[in-house]
């Protein structure tokens, strides 16, 4: 199964749902959520990330996920993606009927052993388990895996991360038999010089045979430009959180991921087409955010609208 469609240039994923969420103390209602991956859903979003699959005792915001999950695979032209750090949560991830399973390690081996509570190669393994579980029951045969690399730009334990570590990792995890592999600036640390750098690399490394996602974060104001890079680098898939749902859990107060709304109007004024409707994406922002209390969101193009003329601009060449 390819997530890619013919008829749009850029499949953006709404993570909001999950990596948002995750942020936010206050428990939101499983029927907030609901109305909010709707409501995205029917403004063309064709992808969203709606929970993970952790102990309830960790994460009391993500209990309800194999309710959201079922329910949101009734949705119409939806690809239900969730997240989950080990076996036991991508079987609970799967036989909930997800379409496709994130699981994360870190290319920051502080960071991985400060997360997950073991080394690089042990996160591998684990992985591996996954994609044998997958591969044993035909019914699950079509459940894309996607391999995810956090704190590939730096690290707030570590520091420096090398680009050999990342492109590493991600080989590790083709071989392992990853459908796709998404790269992430878990902290906020990359600029777009070095976002190019790297998804050259990656893309020129494993090129079609890989899906190459890219997620970023606003911490430091360089989300949008990072999307863009990444975009010139051959990327065509894109994470966002709508509202820039969600903080830093490093940086108390700070911004999180990139603003879903922003980074499609941005590719649709370029004419890069996301398939996205942005009156109904903000229609879809009201409604995430009328569930929300007093957690703060982000975002540009909320505050202006669209320019004048924006239905006649040409389309990207
Ligand atoms: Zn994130």
């Amino acid at each position: 199964m390819t997530m890619r469609r013919n008829d749009i240039d850029v499949l953006i994923q709404e993570v909001g749902p999950r990596d948002g969420l995750q942020a936010v103390s206050a428990v939101y209602p499983t029927e907030g959520k609901l109305a909010w991956i709707r409501a995205e859903a029917a403004a063309g979003v064709r992808q969203i990330q709606v929970g993970s699959f952790v102990p309830p005792k960790l994460l009391p915001q993500m209990a309800d996920s194999a309710e959201v999950v079922s329910a949101a695979k009734k949705i119409e032209g939806l690809t239900v993606s969730s997240l989950a750090p080990n076996l036991r949560g991508a079987e609970d991830a799967i036989r909930a009927g997800s379409d496709i399973v994130n699981f994360v390690l870190s290319a920051s081996e502080e960071h991985n052993q400060r997360n997950v509570r073991c080394s690089i190669e042990e996160s591998l393994e684990r992985f591996s388990q996954i994609v044998e579980f997958r591969n044993t029951d035909p019914a699950f045969r079509d459940v894309v895996l996607s391999g995810g690399i956090a704190t590939s730009f730096g690290c707030t334990i570590a520091g420096q991360v090398e680009e050999k570590t990342v492109l590493d990792i991600a080989q590790r995890y083709l071989e392992l038999g990853a459908d796709r592999i998404g790269i992430a600036d878990t902290v906020g640390y990359a600029n777009p010089a070095q976002v190019r750098r790297l998804f050259t690399r990656a893309v020129n490394l494993f090129g079609d045979d890989a899906n190459i996602g890219a997620h970023f974060h606003d911490t430091r104001g360089l989300g949008i430009s990072n999307v863009f890079a990444a975009y010139e680098a051959g990327v065509r898939e894109f994470d966002g959180s709508l509202g820039g749902l969600g903080g830093c859990p490093y940086a108390p107060g700070a911004t999180g991921n990139i603003v879903t709304d922003d980074a499609v109007f941005m590719f649709e004024s370029m004419g890069v087409r996301t398939g996205i409707d942005l009156e109904k994406l903000l229609a879809a922002r009201q409604i995430m955010e009328s569930y929300l209390g007093d957690e703060p969101t982000h975002g540009a193009f909320v505050k202006a609208g669209l320019p004048k003329g924006f239905d006649s601009r040409p389309q990207y060449v």
